[in-house]
């Protein structure tokens, strides 16, 4: 007849009953209940130590994503691309560099945009805006094959 349980079991039913723990409350009760708010991404967004560094680097970082507000027409395909939750759009129709430290430059909302708009680059100290030499989307690169001939 088993008695009490071992020292063992109790360890592995306590880290079970931790996973359990942390799952409902990171992927369940916060993870649902943020996302209207933050997107999929409330663990990268909230808790993660990486995304932590990521800030510090970001503010010291010259790379932002230039938008050239009169092309802008508001479609809102950006933000609607973007994985981390950000809204590009409200950057680009009112004509800002995007500095979000939530951006890990995938491109996404560059390469998506319909006409244009969005341009990889850094801000230099004058701040003025140096803009990457090649074009960043197949409508950019449209407009240097056109320009280029
Ligand atoms: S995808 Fe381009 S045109 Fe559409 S809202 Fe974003 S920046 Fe503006
Ligand atoms: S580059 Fe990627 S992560 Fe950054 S704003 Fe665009 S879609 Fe979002």
């Amino acid at each position: 007849m088993l008695e009490g349980k071992s020292g063992g079991e109790k360890a592995a039913g306590w880290f079970l009953s931790y996973k359990w723990f942390v799952d409902v409350l990171f992927g369940g009760i916060i993870g649902v209940g943020c996302y209207f708010k933050y997107s999929g991404r409330v663990w990268g967004r909230v808790a993660c130590p990486l995304a932590a560094l990521m800030h510090i680097y970001a503010r010291f970082s010259q790379f932002r994503i230039f938008a050239d507000k009169k092309k802008c027409i508001s479609c809102n395909v950006c933000t609607s691309v973007c994985h981390q939750g950000i809204d590009v759009m409200a950057f680009a129709n009112r004509g800002l560099s995007m500095e979000d430290p939530q951006c890990v430059r995938c491109s996404a909302c560059v390469q998506s945009c319909p006409t244009g708009v969005l341009s990889f680059g850094r801000l230099l100290k004058e701040g003025k805006p140096l803009f990457d030499d090649l074009p960043a989307s197949p409508v950019q690169m449209q407009e240097a094959l056109k320009n280029a001939r």
